[in-house]
């Protein structure tokens, strides 16, 4: 007769046993707590995320995992490399104002500034009067002002939305804002301008087509109702062909009575030789807007903010209007505006300027110290992009480290990046190869470009395999 190979009673009662009595082994919290390099950590994190990393610890060597002489040092492997989870990036997209990576990477004095201004500071008081300031933030102000000689009075708010949110509020709640067809954006994500601004209670009056809007359209669309006219600049797209559209110059010039608004996207302040197509508050400005309105991350540099630049008295409505609290800046926003306006060029003017030589030297180099370390790569052309719904069209001809396509992922979310050693990376996927664009790449970041790629390569051969 064959013997079954169930497992007996005694076997299952054994077995429980052994476990049982690993369970009992598993070192309790506030032992773990107790732990020198846990200790530390708690003061670091504070105790709620180092819990959690031992509770994690714990549940491994519950389920046989790991054995129960190892909790302590799983819970440390486990502590996030921060308190917050946003996870440091290099953006080696070729994307320079990359949406999804934070826009703008704030340059060092910004940071400086941002992190100067983190604690108590004067943002709202006079330090040498001793009491309340007249005017927040008026060291960003003062360099808005200067950075933009042409307008009369700035201000700034949350955002760009947050500014034609705030024009639309004090100027045209249950008026009228006229604006061409072919200007009725979707920026991204489905924030589409048309309802951001009826929202406010204004009213819209489309006029001309998507292709064609003449000057003489606006004229005729002009009333007792009419609030402002708006144009906006379609940042991320391009219509090509038969097409028509009516300057600022020569809307500002129809009726003295309405203002001219300019939503133009992007917050270059004056003109850009390399994006001869990207609008410039200066210039509108002089052409006549009575407001332009501009996002602060963007080409710009900074942090997210919306800059209202123009007409004294306009300026003055929005800023005093109730709304304008509920979308006014943090005294960090003012700290790395102000720094970004006043020192020296961030990192989006570094990245829009570099020349394609210089490209392709930091990428041999790159190549040259992957290859020291027997990682291959190569050296390839490539386009990168202005990004931010900015630019669209341009290219920007430059230079990349090409790798094999499997490294894209660890590169992202590997090990290393995980544990905080190495900086996640994101390149973009073309053709079956990752290239890294160091167009978008600071400078300063190459050399840890270049260790993210090697920890990379490391965690992604096979155990035991040398480098
Ligand atoms: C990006 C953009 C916006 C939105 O700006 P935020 O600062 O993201 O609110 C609005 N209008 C135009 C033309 C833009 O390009």
């Amino acid at each position: 007769m064959m013997r079954s190979r169930v497992a007996t009673v005694e076997d299952l009662a054994q077995n429980g046993a052994g476990r049982g009595e690993a369970r009992r082994r598993i070192p309790r919290t506030d032992l773990l707590l107790a732990d020198p390099r846990l200790a530390a950590a708690t003061r670091r994190l504070g105790r709620p995320l180092v819990k959690a990393a031992i509770a994690r610890a714990q549940d491994r060597a519950r389920n046989e995992e790991i054995p129960p002489e190892q909790v302590a040092d799983a819970a440390v492997a486990e502590l996030p490399p921060a308190a917050a989870t946003l996870t440091p990036v290099i953006n080696a997209t070729g994307v320079v104002v990359h949406t999804n990576l934070g826009r703008a990477p704030l340059s060092p004095a910004a940071v400086a500034a941002l992190a100067a201004a983190a604690g108590n500071c004067d943002v709202e008081f006079d330090l040498a009067a001793g009491a309340r300031a007249a005017q927040r933030g008026r060291g960003a102000i003062a360099a808005l002002r200067r950075a933009v000689p042409g307008a009369q009075a700035v201000g700034v708010v949350n955002n760009n939305a947050a500014a034609l949110v705030l024009a639309a509020t004090a100027l045209a709640a249950d008026r009228e804002i006229i604006i061409s067809r072919g200007e009725l954006i979707e920026i991204g994500d489905r924030f589409r301008l048309p309802d951001l601004l009826t929202s406010t209670g204004a009213r819209l009056r489309e006029v001309g087509t998507t292709n064609r809007t003449t000057v003489a359209d606006y004229r005729e669309a002009i009333g007792a109702q009419t609030a402002f006219i708006l144009k906006v600049h379609p940042s991320n797209y391009r219509i090509e062909g038969f097409t028509a559209g009516a300057t600022v110059a020569e809307l500002a010039a129809l009726d003295a009575a309405v203002p001219v608004v300019h939503d133009i996207g992007s917050g270059l302040l004056a003109p850009h030789p390399l994006l001869p197509d990207e609008p410039d508050a200066a210039t509108s400005l002089r052409q006549g807007a009575s407001l332009v309105t501009a996002s602060g991350d963007k080409l710009l540099g900074g942090p997210q903010a919306g800059l209202l630049l123009g007409d004294a008295d306009l300026v003055r409505r929005l800023l005093r209007h109730p709304l304008a609290r509920a979308l006014r800046v943090d005294k960090l926003t003012l700290a790395a505006l102000e720094a970004t306006l006043a020192g020296p060029p961030p990192p989006v003017a570094r990245a829009l300027a570099a020349d394609p030589a210089s490209l392709f030297r930091r990428s041999e180099r790159a190549v040259a110290a992957l290859a020291r370390r027997r990682v291959s790569a190569s050296v390839v052309d490539a386009e990168g992009a202005v990004g931010g719904g900015g630019a669209p069209g341009v290219t920007l001809p430059g230079a990349a480290v090409a790798l094999p396509e499997a490294l894209a992922a660890p590169l992202r979310w590997g090990e290393p990046v995980r544990r905080g050693e190495v900086p996640a990376v994101v390149g973009r996927v073309e053709r079956g190869r990752l290239l890294l664009d160091l167009r978008s790449v600071d400078p300063d970041d190459d050399e840890r470009l270049v260790a993210a790629v090697l920890a990379a390569v490391a965690a992604s051969r096979p155990a035991g395999e040398d480098a």
